[in-house]
């Protein structure tokens, strides 16, 4: 595995469980903040903390039973507390704020994920409560002494990880947002090839439709009077009686047989499924001779090349009509016509058989 393919799927991973990436993420926080409050010896701290731990083990629960509501609003609550109590016990130096601003993504994800329309109303409503906190606590804490004084060291990591957790979720939440996006684009553009390729092709053999077909050979008689191509019209020979004596999904996979070998043989060349047991072949830059040639080997292969269906093997033969371009041909339709007309003169003289000549 490369290394895009290991980040691709990482990002895919997240951003399928992101949700609950996040509670757990939230919960590893607290986990740390119980630590390094332990440590700095302030204790109602670590009683909260360990409360909020519980919380967001709770709120895993609920995120793997699909109940995602509650924990957007726990999210909110949880953290307001949070800054509100350790403004109290340890002041505004140590980054509480910085918590406020971390949920800002979070919120914003998972409100979006949660609500549409005039719902998306709540999701602002926490943003405006968040920034509305922040100033509460920021106007508060001039007149409030903490009720700690927070060691040094512990001081420190607290307000090197308070930051850490804001600028994580910050980048954290911008790279789903893009990754997601550039998903969704990537799948938008293989869904507009696929749509456009159904569009053009037949869905029994994957050869072109006449809608996809036609424009090519338009293309080259309007284009460089220089072009020069060969047009066949094959038919097989006896279809129906192959679905009246094997049933239909036999005829089926005849047609998908037969439509692979000229697919195979007729490489470079655009074919058409023109109607039901029609196929229709664009030969460009083939003269006639080297398209008769080409066309004959076709048929005897056709011919010596049954279909195999369960433990049978269908035979099935074509008749062929072909014709070159010219001056007379000035629209597809003309020299398709004249293959066609050839095509069905052979079907009236034994079938099996090319007619490359004028009937
Ligand atoms: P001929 O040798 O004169 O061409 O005889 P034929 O039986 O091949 O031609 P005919 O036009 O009488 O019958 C064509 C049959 O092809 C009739 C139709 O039910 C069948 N057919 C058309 N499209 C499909 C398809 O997609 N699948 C299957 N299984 N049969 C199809
Ligand atoms: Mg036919
Ligand atoms: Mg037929």
């Amino acid at each position: 595995m490369n290394n895009k393919s290991i980040i691709e799927n990482v990002m895919h991973f997240l951003v399928h469980n992101s949700i609950l990436f996040t509670v757990e993420v939230m919960c590893l926080v607290h986990v740390t903040l119980l630590g390094l409050t332990w440590y700095a010896g302030i204790m109602p701290m670590v009683l909260y903390n360990v409360f909020s731990v519980t919380i967001y083990l709770f709120c895993i629960m609920l995120c793997h039973f699909g109940h995602v509501t509650p924990v957007f609003y726990t999210i909110i609550i949880e953290v307001s507390i949070y800054s509100a109590v350790s403004l109290y016990y340890i002041g505004w130096d140590y980054g509480t704020y910085c918590f406020l601003f971390s949920i800002v993504p979070i919120e914003l994800y998972f409100g979006t994920f949660l609500f549409s329309g005039k719902k998306r109303m709540i999701v602002f409503a926490s943003l405006v409560i968040i920034f509305g906190m922040y100033l509460v606590l920021y106007f508060v804490h001039f007149h409030i002494e903490p009720a700690f004084d927070m060691p040094k060291i512990p001081g420190v990591i607290l307000m090197i990880f308070s930051s850490f957790v804001m600028f994580f979720a910050m980048i954290f939440y911008s790279m789903v947002y893009i990754y997601a996006s550039e998903h969704e684009r990537t799948n938008l553009v293989q869904e507009n090839e696929q749509l456009a390729s159904d569009a053009n092709n037949d869905a029994l053999t994957g050869l072109l439709n006449r809608r996809g077909f036609l424009p090519i050979v338009s293309s080259l008689m309007t284009g460089d009077p220089l072009n020069h191509f060969c047009i066949a019209f094959c038919d097989i020979d006896n279809f129906k009686r192959i679905n009246d004596s094997y049933g239909h999904d036999c005829g089926d996979e005849v047609l998908r047989h037969v439509s692979k070998l000229i697919k195979r043989e007729m490489h470079g060349c655009s074919i058409c499924r023109w109607g039901g047991e029609e196929m229709v072949i664009l030969m460009r830059d083939y003269d006639m001779a080297v398209a008769k040639q080409k066309m004959e080997y076709v048929r005897r292969l056709i011919e010596t090349s049954p279909t195999a269906f369960y433990n049978k093997r269908i035979m099935a033969t074509v008749t062929i009509g072909l014709e070159e371009s010219g001056d007379a041909y000035k629209v597809p339709d003309e020299i398709i016509k004249v293959a066609d007309e050839r095509m069905y003169y052979g079907k009236q003289h034994g079938k099996n058989i090319l007619i490359a000549e004028a009937v």
